[in-house]
């Protein structure tokens, strides 16, 4: 095996790495494994499910779990200066730290797929239909029913946060197996919600094939496969589509003439792909992802760079796999997505650990946002891309992947 770069990648090094096989998007979709049916369903789906998310998290307005776009100008200035570059075009940050329920991303794919699987189980057992009023799934009943049934999942916190307390709501069982990047306060936060948390002493692939097992074992348990989930990826491509209706309310065209690009946080691949995937089927070519990973974790980059996607791991070429990004910490790619975004993707790059905490600090001090360490990889995206793309027709948009969960204390010694 061998590609340009492989070397830098190897050496930790921060890379740009632009994808050399993207293909017109036109020409991509017909090909792929998901379609945008998949998406509208999934979308049917939640709205379906809203009469029961209001009642059961009032904070939840219109029991829609969205988030806001900030305009972010001050920390575009901030970064020019301390970059000793310039930013062409606009600079905003999509919020997916105050998705409500789970506070990061993972509320878009991990809430979907529990949701999902309550409503085949409810109606395969003849307690729901589609034209119900999907709000009595909150009684007492249907939580009876629920508890007969289990969950689990591998996570390295944020997704295991989202599924834990979502499916501790709907009256699930559910087991949590956290790798050892895991935070102690997103384990704490679970446990408090009466979620059986495992730990492991081995990253996250590991927690995730212990997961699986333990659920094979037993006929009425699911395992939310992060890996290969198709149902967690429709849940990320519904947030990418949704955008599209927010930047027009923001007035903020995009076009041929104005392009959007959009810096993703990238563990797995699932939250990043599924949104980039949404974003595709608004904007075609319009819209240029990229992934964002530290330069200890580079799994996707290097799966999709290689060609080898999930048969091949970071440790592979030397790496430990060891960030601070917690939600980016992981070894090994999800191949489902890969292979998805083969040719859908515009690039990658990679982020020093050091810089994370950098820019969360500007951030905080220029725009008053305070994000999770992981969230803020996407922001060396616009500094790489001003190299080479100098345009002030683009729209910058970071991908503000987790945050308000974080409690007082920690955010205090991280600001
Ligand atoms: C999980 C996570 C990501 C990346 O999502 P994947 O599906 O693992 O690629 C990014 N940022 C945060 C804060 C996350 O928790």
């Amino acid at each position: 095996m061998d590609f340009p770069l492989l070397n830098e990648l190897k050496a930790a090094k921060e890379v740009i790495w632009y994808n050399d096989n993207y293909t017109s998007f036109d020409e991509v979709k017909d090909g792929l494994p998901v379609s945008l049916g998949d998406v509208l369903e999934a979308e049917n789906r939640l709205k379906r499910f809203s009469p029961y998310i209001k009642k059961v998290f009032p904070e939840v307005i219109d029991g829609i779990i969205e988030s806001p776009i900030s305009k972010i100008d001050k920390m575009k200035s901030r970064m020019e200066n301390e970059y000793n570059k310039n930013i062409y075009g606009r600079l905003i940050l999509k919020r997916d730290d105050l998705l409500p329920i789970a506070g990061s991303i993972k509320a878009r794919g991990g809430i979907y797929e529990v949701l999902k699987h309550a409503e085949t189980l409810a109606i395969d057992n003849g307690l729901l239909k589609l034209e119900d009023d999907y709000s009595i799934l909150a009684d007492d009943n249907f939580k009876k029913f629920f508890s007969t049934y289990t969950i689990q999942v591998g996570s390295t916190g944020n997704l295991g946060l989202s599924i834990g307390t979502i499916s501790a709501k709907v009256g699930f069982n559910v087991i949590v197996h956290m790798s050892q990047d895991a935070k102690q306060w997103k384990k704490d936060l679970l446990r408090s919600k009466g979620v059986k948390v495992v730990e492991y002493t081995s990253d996250y692939s590991k927690a995730v094939e212990e997961g699986r097992a333990l659920s094979d074992k037993d006929p009425k348990s699911y395992f939310i496969d992060d890996e290969n989930s198709k149902d967690l990826f429709m849940g990320y491509a519904v947030g990418g589509m949704r955008t599209k209706k927010q930047l027009e309310d923001m007035e903020i065209v995009i076009d041929k003439e104005h392009p959007l690009f959009v810096y993703l946080p990238c563990g797995v691949g699932g939250g990043p792909g599924g949104v980039a995937y949404g974003l595709k089927l608004m904007y075609g070519d319009n819209v240029r992802c990229f992934f964002a990973e530290p330069t200890h974790s580079p799994a996707m980059l290097l799966g999709l760079a290689s060609g080898l996607h999930d048969k091949i791991s970071v440790e592979d070429i030397g790496l430990d796999n060891k960030t601070d990004a917690d939600g980016l910490a992981v070894g090994r790619p999800s191949s489902f997505v890969g292979k998805i975004m083969d040719k859908t993707l515009t690039g990658a790059f990679t982020i020093d650990d050091y810089r994370l905490y950098d820019f969360l600090k500007s951030l905080y001090e220029e725009e008053k946002i305070f994000l999770e360490p992981s969230a803020l990889a996407g922001f060396l995206g616009p500094i790489f891309t001003s190299e080479k793309y100098k345009d002030e027709n683009i729209t910058h948009m970071c991908w503000g992947t987790g945050g308000s969960l974080v409690p007082e204390d920690i955010r205090m010694q991280l600001i």
